[in-house]
């Protein structure tokens, strides 16, 4: 079953939005950036089932933001990797390795 960015960032809406918006941009920053950071923790040494739970709130929280700046998600992914590369435009990707590593 397909499951959007826009059906994703509508859940987190519905679910979060009253406490997302009185913590506010700033706090919510901090919560992805330690969600982050536990994602680097499983990339590191956790098993592909804590991986997938940590690489789930890294999302949910940056639709969370995305909610909190009024930015729709899918819109923005699909504007600029869309098409693929918004570099080169490619499929795959022909930069310069300088470029992108
Ligand atoms: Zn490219």
């Amino acid at each position: 079953m397909a499951f959007s960015l826009a059906e994703l960032q509508r859940i987190i809406y519905d679910t979060y939005d009253r406490r997302d918006r009185s913590r506010g941009v700033e706090g919510t920053f901090v919560w992805l950036m330690e969600e982050i950071g536990e994602l680097a923790t499983t990339l590191r040494g956790g098993t592909q089932r804590e991986r997938e739970e940590e690489f789930a709130d890294v999302l949910a929280w940056l639709a969370t933001l995305a909610n909190i700046v009024e930015v729709d998600l899918e819109k923005a992914v699909q504007a600029k990797y869309g098409s693929g590369c918004p570099g080169c435009k490619q499929i795959p990707c022909v930069c310069d390795r300088a470029e992108k590593p």
